[in-house]
């Protein structure tokens, strides 16, 4: 058969514990598993470093799919509906306008450019109904082949050492800018992205949605500038001690963050 036709096994990764736990599998039962891809519109700093250890125990590239930035969906001009010719700005609560835009639609491009593609999708053994939605596509799950739930793939990551460093603050994983975060995940996200949150202070006045239903993000930073810092996970401080001294505005909030963990 001409390679130019052979079908390829691609695992669709997200970084999270899934889709780790399903190329892990692939790696020991030798599954086939011929390319890795992601989608990455935002990702957290301290992210870049798992892609390496991930690259590193997979024995072969990750390929990030380009696509647009977090930024150009939110400076994305509307082309229809009520405020047509006005901006997306943050991402509205029930919409899920920005993940299409931003992951959908730059995998399904990628996957139109290969089409003899089988993808491998990281849905565990007892997510029922989205397994219901798998059955009905080309994707296969290597977790549910084995029989691997949620809990199995995130104890099989960290057997690894491949659990997402995000899981230390947040149970879901998603864009730094994302307002869908808990208020607990955006004051880690505060402290572990301040370019990205100076970023978003300063577009705020732009959008027209509120971050939060009642809340601007600038009402959340006087907020959370009230509030005493939170402990920083043992895997995130060096994150955190890069971030800040990477920018000297933050030295004091830095400074700060180094009590916390001495106080630890
Ligand atoms: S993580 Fe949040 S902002 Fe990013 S695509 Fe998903 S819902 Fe949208």
């Amino acid at each position: 058969m001409e390679a130019a036709f052979m079908t390829q096994t691609i695992l669709a990764w997200s970084g999270g514990k899934d889709s780790t736990a399903s190329g892990i599998l692939a790696k020991l039962h030798k599954l086939p598993l011929d390319g890795i891809v992601t989608v990455q519109p935002d990702p957290y700093k301290a992210e870049a470093q798992m892609i390496e250890r991930f690259e590193s125990f997979m024995e072969m590239p990750v390929e990030v799919i380009p696509g647009p930035m977090f930024e150009d969906f939110f400076y994305r001009v509307k082309v229809k509906g009520a405020n047509e010719g006005g901006i997306y700005g943050w991402p509205k609560m029930y919409q899920r306008a920005c993940s299409r835009y931003l992951k959908w639609q730059p995998q399904e491009h990628w996957q139109s450019k290969n089409p003899n593609t089988v993808m491998i999708v990281g849905i565990a053994a007892d997510e029922k109904k989205r397994l219901v939605g798998l059955h009905k596509s080309e994707d296969i799950s290597y977790l549910e082949q084995l029989g691997y739930t949620q809990n199995a793939a995130r104890q099989l990551c960290m057997e690894y050492d491949l659990l997402n460093p995000i899981y230390n603050f947040s149970h879901r994983l998603g864009c730094v800018r994302c307002p869908k975060q808990s208020l607990s995940s955006l004051r880690y996200t505060r402290m572990l992205e301040p370019e990205k949150w100076q970023w978003m202070l300063e577009n705020d006045q732009y959008s027209p949605v509120s971050f939060k239903p009642g809340y601007t993000l600038q009402e959340l930073e006087e907020r959370f500038c009230s509030q005493p810092l939170l402990p920083i996970p043992r895997k995130l401080v060096a994150s955190v001690y890069q971030a800040h001294e990477a920018d000297a505005q933050y030295t004091e909030i830095s400074d700060e963050h180094k009590q916390v963990d001495e106080m630890e």
